[in-house]
C-alpha cells in the first residue's frame, strides 16, 4: 500500500511518527499552514512558520524517505486577528515557491465577516497562482458551513477542480458531491471520521475526487489513520487498485495541478542550513 496523506501537520510530530509512517507507506506528505494552538502575535512568526514549512520540515521528512510539500495561507481562525492581517500581504512571496502545491488552509472557522474576506482574497490568490485551494469546514454548525463555503467558492470564479473541501462527513459530502469540488475527509481516533464511517462513506458516494487524510497535529490525532482507512477499505471488499486510487492517484491528481508536486524517491540530506535531526552534530 502507497500512501500520500495530503493533510498533516508535521510540525507538530515527532520522529518517531515520520518512522512509523515510512514503515506503514506513507511516501508523500502535503503540511497545510495552520493554526498552532496559541495565537501568533505579528506577520514575523508568520514569515518563519512558513520558511520552516519549506525548508527544515521537509529536510526532516527526507530523512525518513517522505516527499514533504506544503500549503500557505492565513488560516481562517487567525484571520480575525487584526495583528496577523497583515499576513494575506506576505502570501505572493510564498505561492511561487517551488514546494507550495495549494492556497491553503483557508475557509471558514467561526464565519465571520473579517473571514469571509479573508476567504475572497485567498482564493482570488489561488486563480491568480494557478495553485489549488485547500478549503477547510468549521467544525460547528458543519451543514451551514459547507454551504456558505460552496457559494463562496462559486462567486471566486475559481474552477470547482482545483477545489478540495474539507473536513467532510456524512451530512455534508452529499452537499460537495454534485459541485465538481474534491471532497476531502479527515480521519480522527474517537470524534468525526472513524475508517469504518469512512468505509460507508466510500460505498455509497464511490472513489472519484475522494481525498482521504489523518489532519494530525498537536491534538488527539494519528499519522497512521489513513493506514487504517486502506485496511478498512481492504476487509470491506475494495479492490487494491481502488484504495490505491483514493490513498495515493487522488491526492495526486489533486496537487499535481499545482505543476509542483516532486515525488521522485527522496535520499536524505546531510542537513539544512548547518543543523541536522543528529544530535551533538555526528
Ligand atoms: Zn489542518
Amino acid at each position: 500500500m502507497r500512501i500520500f496523506d495530503p493533510h498533516i501537520h508535521m510540525t507538530s510530530r515527532t520522529t518517531d511518527d515520520y518512522r512509523a509512517m515510512a514503515a506503514n507507506g506513507v511516501l508523500a506528505v502535503v503540511e497545510p499552514a495552520f493554526w498552532l494552538g496559541q495565537p501568533r502575535t505579528n506577520p514575523g512568526s508568520f514569515a518563519d512558520y512558513f520558511d520552516s514549512l519549506i525548508g527544515w520540515e521537509p529536510y526532516r521528512a527526507s530523512q525518513f524517505g517522505i516527499r514533504h510539500h506544503a500549503t500557505i495561507a492565513l488560516n481562517p481562525k487567525e484571520a480575525n486577528d487584526p495583528r496577523c492581517r497583515s499576513v494575506l500581504n506576505l502570501l505572493p512571496r510564498y505561492l511561487d515557491k517551488d514546494g507550495v502545491v495549494a492556497v491553503g488552509e483557508i475557509g471558514y472557522d467561526s464565519m465571520t465577516p473579517a473571514e469571509d474576506e479573508a476567504f475572497a482574497v485567498q482564493l482570488a490568490l489561488a486563480v491568480e497562482y494557478e495553485l489549488p485551494a485547500l478549503v477547510h469546514t468549521p467544525h460547528r454548525d458543519k451543514a451551514a458551513g459547507t454551504k456558505r463555503t460552496l457559494d463562496v467558492v462559486a462567486e471566486s470564479g475559481i474552477a470547482a477542480g482545483m477545489v478540495a473541501v474539507d473536513h467532510l462527513n456524512e451530512v455534508t459530502v452529499g452537499l460537495v458531491k454534485d459541485t465538481g469540488c474534491w471532497m476531502g475527509f479527515s480521519i480522527y481516533p474517537e470524534t468525526k471520521m472513524s475508517p469504518p464511517r469512512m468505509v460507508e462513506i466510500l460505498q455509497k458516494y464511490g472513489t472519484e475526487r475522494v481525498l482521504v487524510n489523518s489532519a494530525a497535529d498537536w491534538g488527539h490525532s494519528d499519522p497512521l489513520l489513513t493506514v487504517e482507512t486502506g485496511k478498512a477499505m481492504l476487509a470491506a471488499g475494495f479492490t487494491a487498485d481502488e484504495v490505491d486510487q483514493v490513498l495515493w492517484r487522488n491526492p495526486v491528481e489533486f496537487y499535481g495541478q499545482s505543476g509542483r508536486l516532486d515525488l521522485s524517491s527522496v535520499s536524505p540530506e546531510a542537513s539544512f542550513e548547518g543543523s541536522s535531526i543528529k544530535r551533538g552534530g555526528s
